[in-house]
This record gives structure tokens, sequence and C-alpha cells, in this order.
């Protein structure tokens, strides 16, 4: 390496690119005076580390191409096992030629080891040339490249074999797409952005509600992967102008996986966003959801009920669409019509009898209901109620010999009744239809391989009151499985409100809000947030995170919680591992 120093450094100063005195200055600072000697000239900024690169390729009698600019062919890294391509500092950039006859040419820091050279021969089987890039330029190509395929350390021992399903076409465009779908199955995302700007392709990937960047194709890229998107999800090619929707399912490791497509024209071309769909066999129990046993035992009753209405309540991205799911898959026995209305069908449940809303045919979530209530049904769950109409028609539903499951956006259980106000419900038809409801959050869960016991900030303690008295709670100090933030995954928070006396009277009095909590706390409800200390003392999540999603409703609050309503075993302990939807 010194010598090969040497003879960069002669050829830059015959080329008048460096001075003898910048020489000196850092020859003085490298480490050794025989080596280190060009690292010390590009950071005393004497010299670039394409320069170096650049006279390096004329020394060594090889092309030189810069990566910065380079589209990476994403097939290419399915041909190389990533072990190799990192031992070897070497990246296939292009493959042309027919098949049998292909040539790669291969990118290397150093184009003169033969050895390497000679590897790379028996790897790939086919003729190779090389060219030289710039070292640094080159390990940033291999970082992304394999991280955009997915191919992990663990998969680099069967090689090309592991890879061939995620990886079906050999076009690059293809194969980009494959790499995208495969990396967010693989990293348990909900949802894919992909979304260009003036001069960028934003890949961001939705992983337990955060939405984060992801190093993906570049924005040449762009039209290619939306046509593609498009042949997969068979929507209009020609139509760029408005927005389209559709569905495709591919395959990744053997498994089959539903995507939701919705194309958006902006001002710098479509943004693509892709919803990708849990199977129906990730829904298990409300105990495995993380319910408490309370709110259980009031969700078993309740849907044992001929009639009547369940709702489920919250923001979108709280998992209402999960509960729901989990109350129809309890329901859905074979004595039992069930059926379902949805904007979209997420998971699809075998027996049950689901309909897609489709608002431009007049199918709304109302007219709909109409037609779905003369199919005879037992049980009816219509994915969300977010107008009169499909208020109104929902509570007759009800009052007339169906179970009724449905979701409102509201905050907090006790809100769904003004709700239903707004809505036009009388009060009336409130307390004789809805049985109970149900609120949620999702909140981050503590990173199981770094959580350590951890006392909360005072102004937490007092925020929560008499709730988080006693300690019992940990924090995650970050590690590498959490990316250094201390949580990974997500746990829901729940409150179940059952109608009871107390309740129907507020009710019948068109009491305001805050009577309306009242009254459920004489009836010994429990508030969400209670739910959510219990859960950071079972070293679930932590107050700060409890605080930061779920509000307390006032001073009453606190002082309403009798002191042995905050006991841990009142708590089912949440499975682990399901997945959560919005
Ligand atoms: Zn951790």
């Amino acid at each position: 390496m010194a010598e090969h120093e040497d003879f960069i450094i002669a050829a830059l100063l015959e080329e008048g690119r460096l001075s003898a005195e910048a020489v000196d200055k850092a020859r003085r600072a490298a480490p050794d005076k025989r080596s280190g000697v060009c690292d010390a000239l590009v950071e005393q900024g004497a010299v670039t580390r394409r320069d170096l690169a650049l006279v390096r390729a004329q020394i060594c009698e090889v092309p030189f191409v810069d990566l910065e600019q380079f589209q990476i062919d994403f097939a290419n890294t399915a041909r190389v096992p990533k072990p190799t391509a990192e031992s070897l500092q070497a990246m296939p950039l292009f493959i042309v030629g027919a098949p049998g006859a292909e040539v790669a040419t291969v990118g290397m820091a150093n184009p003169l080891d033969l050895r390497a050279v000679d590897q790379l021969r028996r790897v790939l089987r086919i003729e190779v040339e090389t060219v030289l890039c710039e070292p640094t330029a080159l390990r940033s190509l291999i970082e992304r490249a394999y991280a955009m395929s997915g191919q992990g350390e663990t998969r680099a021992g069967a090689g090309a074999e592991a890879f061939a399903d995620a990886t079906t076409g050999r076009e690059p465009i293809v194969a980009a797409v494959n790499q995208v779908l495969a990396q967010a199955v693989e990293r348990g995302a909900s949802d894919i952005h992909l979304g260009p700007d003036e001069t960028t392709l934003h890949l961001r990937f939705r992983i337990d509600g955060e939405l984060l960047p992801q190093q993906g194709p570049g924005l040449s890229a762009h039209l290619g992967i939306v046509q593609r998107l498009k042949v997969m999800a068979n929507l209009d090619l020609t139509q760029s102008r408005r927005p389209q929707d559709g569905k495709f399912r591919f395959s990744h490791n053997g498994r089959a996986v539903d995507v939701r497509l919705s194309v958006i024209p902006t001002v710098s071309g479509e943004n693509v966003v892709m919803r990708l769909l849990t199977s129906g066999s990730a829904i298990r129990g409300f105990a495995e959801l993380g319910i408490p046993a309370d709110g259980v035992a009031t969700l078993d009753r309740v849907l044992d009920e001929p009639h009547g209405m369940l709702l489920v309540t919250g923001p979108t991205g709280s998992g209402k669409t999960t509960t729901l799911y989990t109350c129809v898959k309890k329901l859905n026995q074979p004595g039992l019509n069930v059926m379902t209305i949805e904007d979209p069908v997420e998971i699809r449940m075998p027996l049950v009898r689901q309909v897609q809303v489709h608002t431009e045919i007049g199918m709304t979530f109302a007219g709909a209901l109409r037609s779905i209530l003369r199919q005879d049904p037992d049980v009816v769950m219509v994915g969300e109620i977010r107008d009169d109409e499909t208020a109104r028609i929902a509570v007759q539903a009800a009052l007339t010999g169906h179970l009724v499951l449905s979701s409102l956006h509201t905050n907090d259980a006790c809100g769904a009744i003004p709700r239903l106000r707004d809505f036009g419900c009388p009060p009336f038809a409130i307390n004789a239809s809805v049985l109970a409801i149900v609120a949620q959050r999702l909140v981050r869960r503590v990173c199981r391989d770094c959580a350590k016991p951890d006392q909360p900030a005072p102004s937490l303690m007092k925020h929560f009151g008499a709730a988080a008295a006693g300690g019992g709670f940990v924090s995650g100090t970050g590690c590498a499985r959490c990316a250094s933030s201390g949580y990974a995954g997500r746990v829901g928070v729940y409150e179940v409100l059952e109608l009871d006396s107390n309740m129907q009277t507020a009710i019948e009095n068109n009491a305001p809000l805050p009577q309306i909590r009242q009254a459920a706390r004489r009836g010994g409800f429990a508030p969400m947030w209670l739910d959510g200390i219990n859960k950071c003392r079972m070293g679930l999540s932590t107050p700060a995170e409890i605080a930061r999603v779920i509000s307390v409703h006032g001073e009453d609050a606190l002082a309403a919680i009798e002191p042995d309503a905050v006991t841990p075993s009142t708590s089912s302990q949440p499975g682990t591992g399901v997945r959560l939807s919005a």
C-alpha cells in the first residue's frame, strides 16, 4: 500500500494537482511516514477522494466509475452474497449480454487484487471486467444495495437461492419493487410510503406507528416503479392525473401478503402508499390483545347478547380494526350469519360475508347496511360510523334483533355518547341499543433487551396521582434491538365501559360529557390511563409514554380512583407478537 501511495502522490505532483508543501505537511501528520499519507492529504483538503481514485485508476489502467449518481441494479445483489461483496470490496455494477455469455462489470476498490477477481468469477460464474471505484463510495453502495435487498448476514450462506423468491423478476425495476416489498415485510412494516419531490424519491416504512425513512431507489426509478405497481394492482397505466386504488398479492418466503395500493398525483409526481394487510390467522383473543381481565369479561358477556350494539372508539391507528376483527372471529360460528361492511376489507375471514364499500357506485356504509339487513344477518360489523344516516340505521338494526359492532372516532369511551347524539340518535335509542363501549390506544412497548428498573420524574408521578405511587416501573436504556430508543413494538391500552343504570340516567338527562364521565366512574369504570399505568407496572410501557398518548381528565379523575383499583392483577398479560392494525 505504501508503494502504491508513492505512485499516486508522484502522479498527483506531476499533474500539478498537489503541491510539494502539502505532501510534506501530510507526511508529518500521517501516523506512519510511509502510509496513511493519502488519508492525511484528504483530511487537509489538499485533494479529494475522487481525485485519488481517478489517479489510481490511471495507474492501474482500468476505467474509473463515479458512484455519485449511480443507480443500483438490485438484481445484482442476489448474485453475490453480502459477506463476499464486503470482504472483497466489490460489487457488480452492470451485467450485460445474452444468458450464457454474460459479462459483469464489477466495481472494486482495488482492481489489481487478482485473487479477489478470481473469487468473484467463481461466485458469479460469468466473465468479469473490473473498474475502479472510490472506496468510501463503494462501501456505502454495498451497504445500501444489501439493505434495500433485505439480504441479511444470516442468509448469506444460502446465497442466491434463498433470495430467489423475492427477486423473481430480472429487470431492475421489478427487482427494486420486490426488494422494497420484501424488506417492508421483514421489518414488520404496516405501510410503505413512496413519494417523489423535486430531487429525491423518498421511501418510508411505518413500523410500530412511526414513519421511518429508508434507503430506497433513486428518483429516476420512480416512474418505472409506479408503472410496475399499477400493473400488479390492475390499475389504469395511462392514467396518472387522478387517484387510483387497487390491491395485489405477493409472495415472500413462501408467505402470501396482501397489499392495498393507493396512488395519488402530487405536484412532483405520483405518490404511492401501500398498506400491508395482516392475515386472519394473526387475530387471536381479547386477552392476547392486552384487554384487562374485567374488560374481557364484559366483552364476553356483551357478545353473548342476541342484539344490541358494541362500539370501539379511538383515533386512526389505535388498533380499533383489530379489536373488531377479534369480536367477529369470536362470533364466527356456523349457527350465526355474520356480515360485515368495511372500507376497505382488511382481513378476509372464512364464512363471514364481507362487503366492501364503493362510494362511487352508491355502495356507502348506509346503503350497504340497508341491503345487508335484508340478508337476515345475526351479527353485523360496520367498519365505522361516520355519518347520521349510518348511525341511525345501525341503532335501528341493534334495536330490531341484530348484534351490531362498529367503531367511532372519539377520544374516549364516554365520548361515544355525545357523538351518537350529534348523529341524531335520541337518548332512549342510545340507552336501548348500546351495550358497551371500548376505547383504546397503542403505546410503545419497553424494549425487553434493555429494560431496567426506573423511577419516573416527580412531575409524572404527580400527574398520575395515587395510581403511580409505590414505584415498580421500568424503562429501556437503549440497545441495538430498539435502535437506542428504549422501545420496541407496541401494546394496546384499553377501557371498557358497560352502560349501567347510572349511565342510562345521565344519558336520558342529556348530561354533558363531564357528567357522563362522573356517572361512569361511580359505576366503577377504570379509565384507559389506569390500564396504562397497570401495564407500566407489568414492565410493558412507561408513565412518560402513557402521559404522551393518553389524557387524564381533570383532578376529579384522580380523586375518584380508589387505591385498590390500582392493582396489576386486574390486567391480563398481553400476548407477544400480535400485529395490531389501525
Ligand atoms: Zn433496547
